[in-house]
């Protein structure tokens, strides 16, 4: 089931896309509720009842999570093509951690950075000149839980979204740790929506990105390093997940700083993310001066 959150006449609301991406139909749910995006169903036992179908075009599409509790957790180097591609940039300040790391790399993202589909991400030319996109699959966690057992940890998981982990390379290699360069304002498109865990196949899921219609990034989820499991037991393992939280899986090769000379995005610039079972996540990169 694909979910979107969503405004239409003013207000927030929740519902089901159809198969065809026509129509939406709302949850009847009440607006304190629908105000929290798709995390009002996370932790309900049953879905609430649907009201009538309205065609898409009139929706005005959110990020599935508007606003999420807390930090994005997001994994670095996590398809072994990137990872080289990464360790050779001169940007790597994990670098010492190996080419391909032991362990999975865990940094996170502010909640206040997540955007829409459609909405414009700013690059400050007074901040950064290395403005980099990085397709990626999003977990979104439904159960709860400490010591997650990799057996289980796919029955905590939700459903799944598309995240676009736009990254300052400039700053992400000056500071040891990258929560500045991953966490400038707009740096977090998600959406067009959520689907639900059933929709997904983890063993081979597509993932693609084009830069103004250019293919640069073609992988398939078959190609992390550390599964979604992995990743689920290694951040559970003292840190307890809530449900609502959201693990960015990593990126596969073909960001702008894998290319030689590297091809940062600048303003007028689209990214365009697809996921099979999920859709499309696009966005423009837009000039804003500090
Ligand atoms: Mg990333």
């Amino acid at each position: 089931m694909k979910i979107a959150t969503y405004r239409m006449g003013g207000e927030r609301r929740v519902g089901v896309i159809d198969d065809n991406k026509q129509t939406v139909s709302p949850f009847e749910i009440p607006a304190a509720d629908a105000a929290h995006g798709v995390l009002a169903l996370i932790g309900r036992a049953d879905l609430p009842r649907l009201l009538a179908a309205m065609p898409l075009r009139e929706a005005d599409i959110e990020a599935p999570i508007v606003r999420p509790r807390r930090n994005i957790f997001c994994v670095g180097k996590n398809y072994h093509d990137h990872a080289k591609e990464f360790a050779s940039s001169g940007f790597d300040s994990s670098a010492a951690n190996g080419v391909v790391p032991k362990h999975p790399i865990i940094f996170s993202k502010v909640p206040e950075c997540v955007v829409a589909h459609g909405a414009p991400i700013y690059i400050d030319g007074a901040v950064s000149e290395a403005v980099d996109y990085e397709a990626e699959l999003g977990v979104i966690i439904g159960k709860g839980g400490r010591g997650i057992k990799p057996e289980n940890a796919l029955d905590h998981v939700w459903g799944y979204t598309i995240i676009n982990d736009v990254t300052a390379r400039d700053l992400q290699g000056r500071y040891s740790q990258w929560l500045i360069g991953k966490s400038q304002d707009t740096f977090c498109p998600m959406g067009p929506w959520a689907v639900t865990r059933d929709e997904i196949d983890l063993s081979d899921t597509k993932i693609q990105c084009w830069i103004n219609g250019e293919l640069r990034q073609n992988a398939n989820t078959r190609d992390l390093i550390f599964d979604i499991p992995t990743i689920i037991a290694t951040i559970s393992a003292g840190v307890t997940l809530i449900p609502g939280d959201i693990i960015a899986s990593g990126t596969p090769s073909g960001v702008g700083i894998g290319f030689k000379p590297p091809k940062y995005v600048v303003a007028g610039d689209v990214a365009r993310i697809e996921i099979a079972g999920i859709g499309m996540l696009e966005n423009e990169f837009r000039e804003i001066r500090s």
